[in-house]
């Protein structure tokens, strides 16, 4: 940098660059040369290191008047540029600006939300191909806000689980789903798997085993009609401990699924040790089924590779009755998805099985 630039260490591994009279094209020739240098490689010991620096760029006047605002913006666009995949740089702008302050909110607003009863859990029915009952249930979050309404899980999830928030969400979300079933089953429903899914902040807490152990005890259900979903990404991770928790899980008696599978980057070896009792097959390659013919073969291999591993394999997102066709043709164990139902509260999902008893497909 130049004789008047400032280069300072923030804390941990942050740094803030002060470059006076430096203008757009200028601060991103300054960010390329810091990205190049970057690129050198250390040598510790026998291993080779590489950094790769995520870099937030905001300018004085535009984006901020004072320091405090300017590294505020500077600090949001560079989560932008770890979210983009790292090792580049953003320049702040409007839409980062939306962004941000619409996460502030909602973060706030989801600290309250347990208490305030807003959260809710509604119930999506699990098919089984050979018969065409409905054999488990999935339990999906539902936040319903009295000013910002109905917040999607894909926007509020990610959130919770930056914040720490998905802790108690996520253990309040075991209890329900788990209290639901018992109760149902006390009323005299055929006993269905109820599956919940797991974040990968709950699942990477020590405690998981046993307080998932304590909430079954607590309400009364059998540890096998408990089946947790973990994405593929989470268990691929931090495979090898992955596979401590889950062996404990089962050895519980509790069942573990991977969902979304086929979207991550899964070791097959690992795939065999991690012992799940099912796949769920991403709906992205659900939805071009009939059509596409790459599609076809995965989901083809995944549901043979699946069944000689031993696996069970449910299809996520099934939508149309030719997907459903294709699916049962190739020996799909279950499938879920708007062909069905859509996830329905509690009452509907009740009367839902009652109609479904019905009418077999
Ligand atoms: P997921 O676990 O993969 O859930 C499947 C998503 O697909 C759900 O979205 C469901 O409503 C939707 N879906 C079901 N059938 C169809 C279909 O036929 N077509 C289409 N297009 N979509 C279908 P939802 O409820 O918005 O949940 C999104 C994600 O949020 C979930 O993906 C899951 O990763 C996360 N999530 C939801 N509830 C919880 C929870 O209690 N805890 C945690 N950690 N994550 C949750
Ligand atoms: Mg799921
Ligand atoms: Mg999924």
């Amino acid at each position: 940098v130049r004789e008047q630039d400032t280069v300072s260490r923030l804390g941990g591994d942050e740094f803030i660059l002060l470059l006076p009279d430096t203008d757009a094209p200028g601060a991103a020739r300054v960010a390329d040369k810091l990205l190049q240098a970057a690129l050198m490689p250390f040598q510790i010991e026998q291993h080779e290191l590489t950094v790769t620096p995520s870099i937030g760029i905001a300018l004085f006047p535009k984006d901020g008047a004072d320091l405090d605002t300017l590294s505020k913006c500077a600090d949001a666009a560079m989560y932008r540029a770890k979210g983009d995949g790292r090792n580049s740089y953003r320049f702040f702008t409007s839409e980062i600006q939306a962004h941000s302050d619409r996460t502030l909110l909602l973060n706030n607003a989801l600290r309250r939300a347990l208490e305030r009863d807003q959260l809710e859990l509604h119930y999506q029915p699990q098919i089984s191909m050979e018969t065409g009952q409905t054999v488990g249930a999935e339990a999906l979050l539902r936040w319903h806000h009295p000013e910002l309404g109905a917040v999607s899980p894909a926007e509020f999830i990610p959130i919770a689980e930056s914040s720490g928030l998905i802790l108690p969400i996520g253990e309040w979300v075991i209890r329900t789903a788990t209290a639901q079933l018992a109760a149902w089953i006390q009323q005299g429903m055929k006993p269905i798997t109820m599956a919940v899914n797991l974040s990968s902040a709950q699942f990477r807490h020590a405690d998981l085993p046993q307080l998932v152990t304590s909430i079954l005890e607590d309400v009364g259900l059998d540890p096998g009609l408990l089946e947790l979903e973990l994405t593929e990404s989470v268990a691929m991770t931090h495979p090898l401990g992955a596979i401590a928790v889950m062996d404990d899980l089962r050895q519980r008696g509790v069942r573990m699924a991977i969902d979304d599978f086929g979207t991550g980057y899964s070791s097959l070896s690992y795939l065999k040790r991690f012992q799940v009792y099912k796949l769920k097959i991403d709906q992205s390659f659900v939805r071009d089924i009939t059509e596409d013919p790459d599609d076809k073969a995965i989901v083809g291999a995944i549901i043979s590779m699946a069944s000689s591993l031993g696996m069970q394999t449910i299809a996520e997102g099934v939508e149309t009755e030719g997907q459903l066709e294709f699916l049962r043709a190739r020996g799909c164990t279950e499938a879920q998805g708007y062909y069905f139902s859509r996830p329905l509260p509690a009452k509907e999902f009740q009367n839902y099985l009652r109609k479904a008893a019905l009418k077999l497909f």
